[in-house]
């Protein structure tokens, strides 16, 4: 088996203060695996540049000309994490074996890069990368994690429990995943929707060493949100059980006021009316803003609108001057021989 060659997806936002670390340590990682004969000489570092207002487009223009294992493209906008790193494996299907992702910020070992390429070597299409320790993440981000996982499990939603966006897909599981259409991406409930043989590798997640989280409580819930509802239909049945136990509820207590009411107490009973009426308009709201959210969904999914535009993209570029330069050398050498 030739060596395959692999492309490293990384997907920045404002990430100025952690690229030069970043690109280092993953480029001594490439460098040695393309020595070590386990990936192609080829393989490459693509950072995908999320619409940063800092200088991370700059950073990966400059070193790009000096690193002939980066390269770069550019959104035309923040599309947030999830598409900004579609957009990366995207791009990168069709000139790679095999594509590993991985935030910019270095918080999953590195060193476990090399047991990826092993897995894919022993023909696995997936191979996930699964926390074994988070104590460096806060305690809020910890738990509420746990809470996440659990919700989207009792939901119905497969994902694998303490993996983030770490993982590598070979080929044949990207020309699979680009058939999925959506626009509300996440990746870690449609990844295992992919099927192929899949296995995983465990490291311990570190701290950031540079910048912030770009994951405010805002981006967090939305995310959670959006991992639950482009997944499962579980919470409308919820709302239909709440309704029917309520309608059962409501039987018991239509008995019981009728009961009052011939037997003589003629209270007005505006307690009742005050408490059913509330009740009812609580939980009438609660599910019409759950059917909505459905609907909102189908909205944007039958716009069909375009998940992410490149604004520049140096990587295609680079691979075809690449080409170009190999098929040169090849007719110079028969115009030789
Ligand atoms: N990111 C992105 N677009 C965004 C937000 C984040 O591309 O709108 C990237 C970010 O640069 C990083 C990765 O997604 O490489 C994960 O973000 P972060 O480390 O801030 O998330 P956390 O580890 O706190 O969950
Ligand atoms: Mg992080």
């Amino acid at each position: 088996m030739t060596e395959p060659i692999l492309t490293i997806v990384v997907p920045c936002y404002n990430e100025e203060k952690v690229m030069k670390e970043t690109i280092g340590q993953l480029s001594v990682v490439l460098a040695k695996l393309i020595r070590e004969e386990l990936i192609h000489a080829r393989s490459k570092l693509l950072f995908v540049d999320d619409g940063s207002k800092d200088a991370t487009w700059n950073l990966i223009g400059e070193v790009s000309k000096i690193n002939p294992f980066l390269t770069g493209i550019k959104l035309a906008r923040n599309v947030g994490h999830q598409r900004a790193l579609l957009a990366g494996i995207l791009s990168a299907r069709e000139y790679s074996d095999c594509v590993i992702s991985i935030d910019a910020d270095l918080q999953d070992d590195i060193a476990v890069i090399r047991d990826f390429i092993l897995k894919y070597q022993e023909g696995y299409d997936i191979v996930y990368g699964v926390r074994s320790k988070r104590d460096t993440d806060t305690f809020f981000k910890r738990t509420s994690a746990v809470w996440f996982y659990r919700f989207l499990h009792k939901a119905g939603v497969n994902i694998v429990h303490n993996h983030a966006d770490y993982r590598l897909l070979s080929k044949r599981a990207l020309d699979e995943l680009s058939l999925y259409e959506e626009r509300n991406v996440f990746l870690r409930g449609i990844i295992p929707l992919l099927g192929f043989r899949s296995t995983f590798v465990t490291y311990e997640r570190k701290a950031r060493f540079a910048g912030e989280s770009k994951y405010p409580l805002k981006k967090m819930l939305s995310f959670a949100f959006d991992g639950i509802t482009s997944f499962s239909i579980t919470p409308i049945r919820w709302i239909t059980i709440i309704g029917m136990c309520v309608f059962l509820l409501s039987l018991v207590c239509g008995v019981y006021a009728l009961g009052q009411r011939f037997l003589g107490f003629t209270t007005p009973g505006w307690t009742s009316i005050v408490i059913s009426i509330w009740l009812l308009g609580g939980i009438q709201l609660m599910s019409i803003g759950l059917i909505g959210e459905y609907i909102g969904k189908m909205y944007v999914e039958v716009k069909q609108r375009p998940r992410y535009t490149i604004e520049t993209d140096l990587y295609s570029r680079q691979i075809q001057t690449q080409e170009w330069s190999v098929s040169s050398s090849q007719e110079e050498q028969e115009k030789t021989s």
